[in-house]
């Protein structure tokens, strides 16, 4: 870990703000030095222009890139659809996306959160459907949370929540016993892991729920938030996550 991270670990947010400030950094994505001008929060103007952005057609359900234009749902989806009214993300989940995000999950880049939340925004307005009661992130096992300091998919939600100026509830959506990591799983073991991972409060009843996460995989982990939210009365769920993983 470079000697700044620790530091930056060490520091609070507005500390964080003054570190970047006063000591040189480098780019997040590309490792070079980061100058001045034309850098959005860690990453460098030519990474952060090259993130590998969906342009076209997405499942509805999963957001998977489809090949065909007048797309609904990707195979995988026909067959079982996420209990979502639409699945959004911004990029796909390889080269400098990737690298991002694996700064903002373990390199205490947590000040990346807003110029990432910036791109979810995009996408959102993109597809024209803003009309949410209430933000939730995907929540983090408590013992991972306090290892971390912080869970990435709340950062990512909570400045979401500041631009679009719908409240952000942290309570609404909270999380059972630690379970096993779904990212050191077998695909097929993961649905059995998450399941009955989420508890949902009777407040969701009669909302319109958008619920933000970093990273969609299988989308078992947002098949999991939204049923107990669903159960619990919300009128609808969508999810947007930053980027999604084949
Ligand atoms: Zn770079
Ligand atoms: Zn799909």
């Amino acid at each position: 870990m470079r000697v700044q991270n620790v530091v930056a670990s060490a520091l609070s947010l507005v500390g964080r703000g003054a570190l970047r400030i006063v000591l040189p950094s480098w780019c997040a994505a590309c490792g070079n030095d980061l100058g001045w001008r034309a850098r959005t929060a860690s990453c460098c103007a030519s990474c952060w222009s090259s993130l590998p952005r969906i342009d076209g057609a997405k499942c509805r359900s999963c957001a998977l890139p489809l090949p065909y234009n007048e797309a609904d749902f990707c195979v995988s989806c026909l067959a079982a659809p996420l209990p979502l009214d639409w699945c959004e993300a911004f990029g796909e989940y390889r080269g400098t996306l990737e690298r991002l995000l694996h700064a903002l999950k373990f390199e205490h880049h947590d000040f990346l959160d807003d110029a990432l939340a910036a791109l979810l925004a995009e996408t959102l307005h993109a597809r024209g459907d803003l009309a949410f009661d209430t933000i939730v992130a995907v929540p983090m096992a408590r013992a991972k949370q306090r290892r971390r300091g912080y869970n990435q998919a709340g950062l990512l939600a909570r400045a979401l929540a500041r631009r679009l100026h719908v409240p952000f509830d942290a309570r609404l959506l909270t999380r059972r016993a630690s379970r096993l990591t779904q990212s050191t799983l077998p695909k097929h073991a993961r649905a059995a892991n998450v399941r009955d991972a989420f508890h949902a409060s009777p407040r969701a009843a009669r909302k319109s729920v958008l619920l933000v996460d970093d990273i969609c995989t299988t989308g078992e982990t947002l098949r999991a938030c939204a049923s107990p939210l669903l159960a619990a009365g919300a009128a609808r769920v969508c999810a947007i996550v930053v980027a999604k993983a084949r």
